[in-house]
């Protein structure tokens, strides 16, 4: 019996019958939950699944928007294997600048403990309280620093993790570079569970910026904001981040600012460096930024703009009750296109559209307002979706820039990706997960 036999390896208080696992994006539904304490258990646990054909959902801090971390009814018997209790920081040597830590540590725990010491761990996905290192390394999760910065695989330099039929393995460590080897931690990063467990990481940092200062540019129309955002690029300054709200996500969320109310399509920079270097690209990116706008503020606090950029999602589903966002991303040069056409494309469904997202690495929050438990309605945004991932390849871009495909975008990848491609992915799974029983049903086709 699977429950006995997991309490036998992890603790019987550490295994709940019945409980509902899902995420942000897919409430889920009753399972098993096993949540072992250090990363042998976790072998243990994946070795007994493995031995007796159970499947596996890897469960980190489930703030995931895909239903990455979601239970739903395949059929077969499946655990939520949570990785919540390895929460130990192995090491941390800041004059080194790095750690190893436990998959369970949360997002903001990194970052603060980096900052205390003068570092930066620079992803910062919007849910950092909430999310974990193992689930946002899963996603290889971005946010508004990816563009200056990369995203979250960029700084981790080894993965420990459970590969089937429950081995513990060590890919890379605290040493910077490495290609002795297939990159297996870049393959693990971002497979949202599929391949492996992560039970501990590597990470590198960086010294924290002196300063970060940032600029609020309001522009009449997305053409004029679009065309500020490609002024940025071709004159050769780096933002740290850059960032766009459409007037429909200004109308939802502008009022909220706190240097005062927005209006129109706003774009966000943020210079970082030492003192003399922050200000010196804040100049660069007025300039760049100036032209065609109607508005340009210096907002006394790069914080409050930060957390009032955090708030936009929450603004946005507000302003009818509920909300349907799925995250494309496309070549910056077609940013424009790609905001309007989500617009369009609501209007064609009867649906208020919006979006907003990182302008710089041209990745939407492309949003269809809903009424709460409106079914037609929530039907005609599945529908609308479906072009706007349409619309993403038409451009030249992908179904997803940063969230994942989970279980909500699962059958996306055979439309992104060539037949040969496809047949690639499948052939690493079946190589890694012979029995298909790591997250079933989630991102490959
Ligand atoms: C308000 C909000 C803002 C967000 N902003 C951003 C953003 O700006 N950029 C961005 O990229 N994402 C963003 N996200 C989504 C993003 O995926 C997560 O926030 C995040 O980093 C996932 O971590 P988690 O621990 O919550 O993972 P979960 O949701 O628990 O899991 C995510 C996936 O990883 C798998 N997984 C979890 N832990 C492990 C593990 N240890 N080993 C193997 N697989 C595992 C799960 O099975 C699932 O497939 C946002 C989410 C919210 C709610």
């Amino acid at each position: 019996m699977a429950i006995d036999a997991l309490g036998s390896i992890v603790g019987a208080q550490h295994v709940q019958a019945g409980a509902i696992v899902g995420d942000v994006g897919v409430a889920g539904g009753p399972a098993t939950l096993v949540a072992p304490s250090d990363a042998q258990e976790v072998a243990a646990v994946v070795a007994w699944c493995y031995a007796h054909d159970v499947a596996i959902v890897p469960v980190g801090g489930r703030s995931g928007l895909a239903g990455g971390a979601a239970v739903v009814d395949t059929g077969a018997e499946a655990i939520a294997l949570s990785l919540e209790r390895l929460r130990a920081v192995r090491s941390f040597e800041p004059e080194l600048w790095r750690m190893e830590a436990e998959a369970g540590v949360t997002t903001a725990t990194i970052a603060r403990l980096a900052r205390e010491s003068g570092l930066l761990f620079p992803p910062d996905p919007g849910a950092p309280e909430q999310s974990q290192l193992g689930g946002t390394i899963a996603t290889n999760a971005g946010g508004p620093h990816a563009f200056k910065y990369g995203v979250t695989g960029d700084w981790v330099t080894g993965l420990e993790a459970v590969l089937a039929p429950g081995e513990l393995v060590r890919v890379g460590g605290a040493t910077r570079k490495d290609v002795a080897g297939y990159d297996l931690c870049a393959l693990l990063t971002g497979s949202e569970g599929t391949l492996g467990i992560v039970t501990a990481a590597w990470l590198r940092f960086v010294p924290a910026p002196e300063q970060q200062l940032v600029l609020v540019a309001a522009y009449p129309d997305a053409a004029a904001g679009c065309d500020a955002v490609l002024r940025v690029l071709a004159s050769g300054v780096v933002p740290a981040a850059l960032e766009f709200f459409d007037e429909g996500a200004i109308r939802a969320a502008g009022a909220a600012f706190p240097d005062g109310g927005l209006d129109g399509f706003v774009v966000v920079a943020e210079a970082d460096g030492s003192h003399e270097d922050a200000r010196r690209v804040r100049d660069e990116l007025h300039e760049a930024l100036a032209p065609g706008a109607r508005a340009l503020h210096a907002p006394p606090s790069d914080r409050a703009t930060w957390r009032w950029r955090d708030g936009v999602s929450l603004a946005v589903t507000a302003a009818r009750g509920a909300k349907l966002s799925e995250d494309i991303a496309v070549p910056i040069d077609r940013l424009e296109e790609a905001i309007a056409e989500t617009v369009r494309i609501g209007a064609r469904h009867d649906l208020e559209a919006c979006s907003w997202g990182h302008a710089g690495d041209g990745n939407l929050h492309a949003s269809f307002l809903l009424d709460p438990g409106d079914e037609a309605m929530r039907a005609r945004a599945d529908e609308a979706a479906q072009e706007l991932f349409a619309l993403a390849l038409r451009l030249g871009g992908t179904v997803t820039g940063e969230h994942g495909i989970g279980l909500l975008k699962s059958g996306q990848l055979s439309r992104q990706w060539p037949p040969a491609a496809v047949a690639a992915h499948n052939a690493i799974k079946s190589a890694l997960d012979p029995k298909g029983l790591l997250n079933p049903g989630k991102k490959v086709p």
